[in-house]
């Protein structure tokens, strides 16, 4: 435990400039460490339950639908194929994950798909250094 004395004095540290490189270098650190990332994932996944955040998230795919009208097309293609039966959601062509998504690799042959679990979908995307894969 800390007295308030020793709080305060440590306030008073900080607010110098040594105090406050110090701070930074200790915040560097920990930024690194596994804790920080699990804090900052918990904190994002907060903010994308809020209002604001799901309203952002929401500007982002229709920015991104009208940045990729092609990949939109496409997306809704399968999603509508998948409804009617004329297309039937496969395993993971590599490894075998049953929940997947349809990548294309052409999008203007949108029912042409190869189904990918989310790592692999990644991959498929990093690979061709495509910046913002179709997630969907
Ligand atoms: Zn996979
Ligand atoms: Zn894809």
């Amino acid at each position: 435990m800390r007295t308030e004395a020793q709080k305060q004095s440590r306030r008073k540290y900080l607010a110098t400039p040594k105090g406050k490189a110090m701070a930074a270098r200790s915040w560097a650190k920990y930024r690194k460490t596994e804790k920080w990332r699990i804090a900052n994932q918990r904190a994002q996944k907060k903010h994308a339950q809020t209002l604001q955040g799901r309203v952002n998230h929401v500007r982002q795919v229709q920015r991104y639908n009208q940045r990729h009208p092609d990949r939109y097309r496409a997306r809704i293609a399968v999603t509508n194929a998948l409804a009617q039966g004329k297309l039937t959601r496969k395993p993971c062509e590599i490894c075998g994950e049953l929940k997947t998504q349809a990548h294309h690799e052409d999008y203007s042959r949108p029912l042409d798909v190869r189904w990918r679990c989310f790592e692999h979908h990644l991959n498929e995307h990093n690979k061709r250094k495509v910046a913002h894969a179709d997630f969907f």
